[in-house]
C-alpha cells in the first residue's frame, strides 16, 4: 500500500470515529492526526494500520483498537504540560497519542512487563523523536513511585481490581482510565477527590490481563 493510500484510509477511519462520538476534542483528534499508527504495527500488518481492529504485536499481546484508545484518550482528559503514567507501554502508540498531547512541558512514563516489547518500543519512539515519554521495564501494578504522583494514570490492560499503589499515585483531582474484570471488562474513569474517589463505568471493552503483584498472577 503506497503512503497516499494510507493517508486516506487514516483520514477515513479519524473521520469515522468522530462521526460515532469516540473523537470529541480537537486535541485529540490531532494527536490521532500526528501519530503514524503504521509505524507501531508489525510490518507485514501495515495495510491494517487504519482498520479499526486491534493487531498482534509479538509476545501474545496487542496494540488497542483505535475506537477503544479514542475512547479511553478522550476520557482521560489529558492536557498540555501534564505528566501522565501509563501502565502497558505494548507498541507505545497510546504513549505516542499522549505525548502528542501533554507536548514538550509533559511527560509520559509507560511500564511494561515484558522486556523485549519494553527495548523494541523504546527504539521505536526513539526513531519518531518522542522526547517526552520514558518506557520503563517492569510490573506497573506497582505504578511508579519514583516519578510518582501523577496527574493522569491509564491503564492499557485489565485488571481485577484497580491496585492500591496506582490510587496512592494519583495526584488529588487527577483522572485514572482503567479496565477491569476477568472476561468482559468495564472500562472504569476514575476521579480522586480530597474526600475519596468517583467512579463511572464508560462501557465494556476486552483486554489482555494486567499480570502482577495487584493484578492476575502470573
Ligand atoms: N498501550 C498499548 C497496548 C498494549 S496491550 C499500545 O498502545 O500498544 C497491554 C500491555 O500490557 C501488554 O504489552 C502487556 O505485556 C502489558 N502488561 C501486562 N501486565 C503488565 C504489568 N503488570 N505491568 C506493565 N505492563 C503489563
Amino acid at each position: 500500500m503506497t503512503d497516499d493510500m494510507l493517508a486516506e484510509k487514516k483520514e477515513m477511519l479519524i473521520k469515522h470515529l468522530v462521526k460515532a462520538g469516540h473523537l470529541r476534542t480537537e486535541r485529540v483528534i490531532q494527536a490521532f492526526r500526528r501519530v503514524p499508527r503504521e509505524a507501531f504495527v508489525p510490518e507485514h500488518l501495515i495495510d491494517y494500520a487504519y482498520v479499526d481492529e486491534p493487531l498482534p504485536i509479538g509476545e501474545g499481546q496487542t496494540i488497542s483498537q483505535p475506537l477503544t484508545i479514542a475512547d479511553m484518550t478522550e476520557a482521560l482528559e489529558p492536557r498540555p504540560g501534564q505528566k501522565i503514567l501509563e501502565i502497558g507501554a505494548g507498541s507505545g502508540y497510546q504513549a505516542a497519542i499522549l505525548a502528542e498531547i501533554v507536548g514538550s512541558k509533559g511527560k509520559v512514563i509507560s511500564v511494561e512487563r515484558v522486556e523485549k516489547l519494553a527495548k523494541e518500543t523504546r527504539q521505536r519512539i526513539a526513531q519518531l523523536g518522542y522526547k517526552n515519554i520514558k518506557i520503563v521495564t517492569g510490573d506497573g501494578s506497582l505504578g511508579y513511585a519514583r516519578k510518582a504522583p501523577y496527574d493522569r494514570i491509564i491503564v492499557t490492560c485489565a485488571a481485577p481490581f484497580v491496585p492500591e499503589p496506582l490510587k496512592e499515585q494519583l495526584k488529588i483531582s487527577g483522572v485514572m482510565v482503567i479496565p477491569v474484570g476477568s472476561w468482559l471488562q468495564q472500562i472504569f474513569k476514575i476521579r480522586k477527590t480530597a474526600a475519596g474517589f468517583e467512579q463511572k463505568s464508560i462501557g465494556f471493552y476486552q483486554f489482555v490481563p494486567l499480570i502482577g503483584e495487584h493484578g492476575f498472577n502470573p
